[in-house]
């Protein structure tokens, strides 16, 4: 059983109360206006797992009450992003199904002279709403009759004033201490298509007038939100206790922040719109889609969400635990290749021109069931470059003149020679192989220190592999508002091409067999890699997923 945290025990509190039947019922709300990010990961799972761990259900609703940024292509994105993260919801909901239920008790509260008609602008709302420190004044329209605010109210809604004429407003307080509760505005005009209702309305309500009629209408029982809506509660509350409706509870925790990225889909529409991603889901960017485009599992999304934890208060996720989590779950299920990213040509001296050897390597030492696969092997090969020293110090456990080393499920090779080029650059690396270390050991007990990864040459296929650093390169973006242009990391894509990868690297499309994870590689000694959606067997793109030193245990040291 997982530990509590302050949700469960108020949920425990209720139950105990015998609050709701006994029946606990979540939703997750997002607004389909864009892709869902990490940070809406971390809501999911506080309100799925809720739902889950008292019997319960949670619904996905789509918090459609804006006509203006709604898209059925964001629709469509939510609902198989959180599919893919693993989580099923009972219904599919829309707000604005309900429309005509929360008209219908705006009126109610009209009638009981508890909503009004305001002709103020905007700005003067604004103005009458005072500040912190001083109370609000009343609208000159705060009095007008029921009578005269029910005709008003149906001709908004009939179209028959521009937009931003007249708002319908709560009355409530105008001297509250929760500036929230002073009159806040229930509707709004404005006279837009909506991607689902069309053209049926021309008056749209506002989020906290709505948000508790729809999590009413559900018959949510518990409705979890970011910390931010806090001061929204009394008004939450205020909405529901005027009506005969089934009360809700909202209970507030904290948002996730992750050093340095943004979780706002504002942003990064932004920066799209601009051309400096490639999309919602590039892989530099925090959005579902982008995280799983770089190579990241569902596993250990929820396992990094998990790890966190709800709490009460802000803090602020080291990036370092989210590739914590995620190498966990590569290093346990991610396939073995050999890639060779900065190729240097090694030839075989004593290795027959025509000779060709398979050998074999495992899949996945982690995983006996993943079985194996078969390397070429052939006179010439391509080492890592940074394999190879003309002249080595002391503890270099590579390739130099007369070091011997072993080539991972191949032979031991010493290398006898080496050419360079008319810049004193390395061209080509001359070695012996010795026949009786076949598969990378030999009778002798003779140790060598290396090991060295390697591809055929003759065998390998060419790929491109797309380096990725911080999108962002200060810590806390967050704190830049206004300028998250200029914090922006100029390195955060670098794209090497002529890289060399063993055969088997060219076929590799997405699932699961055997319990690894088709499409992320662990290139060995390299870092995890997975294929990119641009790739193909002719020509394979691999995104650098995640490096294979773990950054998170330095980060908890320095703690
Ligand atoms: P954004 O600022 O990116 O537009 P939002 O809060 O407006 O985010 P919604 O679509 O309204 O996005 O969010 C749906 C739900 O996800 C809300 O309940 C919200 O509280 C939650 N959520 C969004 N971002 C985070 C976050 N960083 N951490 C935790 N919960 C979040
Ligand atoms: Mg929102």
């Amino acid at each position: 059983m997982e530990k509590s945290n302050f949700i469960w025990d108020f949920i425990d509190e209720d139950l105990k109360a015998g609050k709701n039947g006994g029946k606990v019922v979540t939703r997750f709300p997002p607004e389909p206006n864009a892709y869902l990010h990490i940070g809406h990961a971390k809501a999911i799972y506080v309100d799925f797992v809720t739902a889950e761990r008292y019997g319960g259900y949670c619904n996905l609703r789509m918090d459609d009450t804006n006509p203006l940024k709604e898209e059925q292509e964001f629709i469509d994105a939510i609902q198989e992003d959180v599919a893919w993260m693993g989580y099923r919801w009972k219904h599919l909901t829309y707000a604005s199904d309900v429309f005509d239920d929360m008209y219908r008790h705006a009126v109610e509260l009209i009638q009981k002279g508890l909503a009004y008609v305001d002709d103020l602008s905007a700005e003067e709302i604004r103005e009458y709403r005072g500040t912190l420190t001083q109370a609000g004044k009343n609208s000159p329209y705060r009095d007008r009759p029921a009578a005269e605010n029910l005709d008003l109210f149906e001709r908004m809604k009939n179209g028959e004033f521009p937009d931003g004429t007249k708002v319908l407003r709560a009355k409530i307080d105008m001297a509250s201490g929760n500036i929230n509760m002073r009159d806040p505005v229930m509707y709004r005009i404005q006279h837009a298509s909506h991607y689902r209702q069309g053209d049926k309305w021309c008056i749209y309500p506002m989020y906290d007038w709505a948000h508790g009629l729809e999590d009413s209408a559900e018959g949510v029982t518990h409705s979890l939100c970011s910390l931010e809506f806090e001061d929204h509660r009394p008004l939450y509350d205020w909405f529901l206790a005027q009506l005969p409706v089934h009360r809700p509870r909202q209970i507030e925790f904290a948002r996730l922040y992750v050093s340095y990225t943004l979780l706002s889909k504002r942003f990064y529409r932004v920066l799209m719109e601009k051309g400096l991603i490639s999309g919602w889901d590039d892989p530099r960017v925090p959005t579902i889609r982008g995280l799983r485009r770089r190579g990241f599992t569902p596993e250990a999304i929820r396992r990094f969400v998990e790890t966190i934890g709800i709490s009460k208060t802000h803090s602020v996720v080291d990036y370092a635990l989210l590739e914590f989590c995620l190498r966990e779950d590569l290093n346990a299920r991610a396939t073995r290749r050999m890639a060779v990213l900065d190729p240097l040509k090694v030839i075989i001296e004593n290795y027959p021109e025509d000779k060709e050897e398979w050998f074999e390597g495992e899949n996945n030492p982690e995983n006996p069931d993943s079985g194996n696969r078969k390397i070429p092997f052939c006179r010439e090969l391509y080492i890592e470059r940074e394999d190879f020293m003309i002249d080595p110090p002391k503890k270099f456990f590579r390739l130099g003149p007369g070091k011997e080393i072993r080539l991972k499920h191949a032979y031991y090779v010493t290398c006898t020679d080496y050419r360079t080029n008319d810049q004193g650059e390395v061209t080509e690396v001359i070695c012996t192989y010795d026949p009786a270390s076949r598969g990378g050991w030999t009778d002798d007990g003779r140790k060598v220190k290396g090991t060295s990864h390697w591809v055929s040459a003759r065998h390998c296929v060419d790929a491109e592999v797309r380096n990725y650093g911080q999108l962002f390169s200060v810590e806390k973006p967050w704190e830049h508002e206004g300028e998250f242009e200029e914090i922006l990391n100029p390195d955060s894509l670098s794209v090497v091409t002529g890289c060399k990868v063993e055969p088997a690297l060219s076929e590799g499309a997405r699932g699961e067999v055997n319990g690894t994870i088709e499409g992320v590689f662990q290139f060995l000694r390299l870092g995890y890699y997975s294929v990119d959606l641009d790739s193909s067997p002719e020509k394979p793109v691999f995104n650098r997923t995640v490096g294979l030193k773990d950054t998170w245990a330095k980060v908890q040291k320095q703690d």
